[in-house]
């Protein structure tokens, strides 16, 4: 497969897309990003990168971080973590506290922010610094040593965290959080605001791809917990757009509202697009298309 070539024609073919949709309005320190920006890389199992347009530019990784964290916490604690929280999509938005009374403050999935707080606290419990061992981590896997945290979307996320504070509280309300509330709201938007690269983010991804082998060839995960996350990302990863995206894309895949979206295609390579235009329920307009005409054009989707 010529992955430049056929990068540069779902660039093409995305364009007119670039500049659709609105940067995350909510958190003021990613509200004024410009959409006109758009980047994708593959990275292969074998360790070839590729990519296109604003590739290299780094930008806030947000909820693609939950994917992430879902991985360190299988890596250090086992399956435990699934007596947290659930494996279902949520079908309400990702920081929606109306499921969480119905089910005694179990979050339905590890990819909605409830969930992603549970799993940031068990992170914490594991390693002593939920933060920062994700920041090593992410430096390790994209060989990339200047991957680092952005403290001013962290603070912005922080000041404006009231419905991630409320989430947090109803949860330690039902004793679903073993660490205080504000050191995991602090854990958790400092993971958010980490900054990466589409190929940063494609190579980081990349033990997705080997079912669960890191960079270096050592095992993170076992199979059957690489396995877990490539199916929750397929079924929740994007919002309560994933059945849209499975439909369209047909891959496992994590958005977040810096705009970015990772995509899997196991045993082969991993996928990340960037563009900041965020469609109504926070997936890039640009990225989810390039995704789609990508998946069509290779016919590499799961389905
Ligand atoms: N830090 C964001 C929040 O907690 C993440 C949202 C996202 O990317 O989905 O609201």
């Amino acid at each position: 497969m010529d992955y430049q070539a056929v990068l540069e024609e779902v660039a093409a073919f995305a364009r007119p897309l670039v500049g659709r949709g609105q940067a995350a309005q909510y958190i003021p320190a990613l509200a004024g990003m410009d959409t006109g920006q758009f980047g994708m890389a593959v990275a292969d199992v074998s360790g070839g990168v590729y990519g296109v347009g604003d590739w290299q530019r780094p930008f806030s990784v947000q909820s693609i971080s939950k994917a992430f964290g879902l991985a360190l916490v299988l890596a250090e604690g086992g399956d435990k973590i699934w007596e947290r929280v659930g494996t279902e999509p949520s079908g309400n938005a990702f920081n929606s506290l109306v499921q969480l009374e119905y089910e005694n403050g179990i979050p339905r999935n590890p990819f909605i922010n409830a969930g992603a707080l549970v799993v940031t606290d068990r992170l914490q419990t594991l390693t002593g610094d939920a933060s920062t061992t994700m920041l090593e981590f992410l430096r390790a896997e994209s060989g990339n040593p200047e991957v680092s945290f952005d403290p001013a979307v962290a603070r912005s996320e922080s000041e404006h965290g009231d419905r991630n504070a409320a989430l947090a509280h109803f949860m330690a309300s039902y004793d679903n959080l073993d660490n205080p509330v504000p050191t995991v709201l602090e854990h958790y938007f400092w993971q958010c605001s980490i900054e990466m690269s589409c190929r940063d983010l494609a190579l980081a991804s990349g033990f997705l791809a080997r079912h669960g082998l890191r960079a270096d060839g050592t095992r993170l995960l076992p199979r059957r917990e690489a396995k877990q996350i490539n199916a929750v990302m397929l079924t929740c990863g994007t919002y309560d757009a994933a059945g849209d995206f499975a439909y369209r894309v047909g891959l496992p895949g994590k958005s977040g509202v810096g705009g970015g979206i990772i995509a899997v295609i196991p045993g082969r390579c991993t996928l990340c697009v960037w563009s900041p235009g965020l469609d109504a329920r926070g997936n890039s307009v640009a990225g989810v298309a390039a995704l789609d005409h990508f998946t069509t054009l290779t016919g590499w989707s799961v389905f």
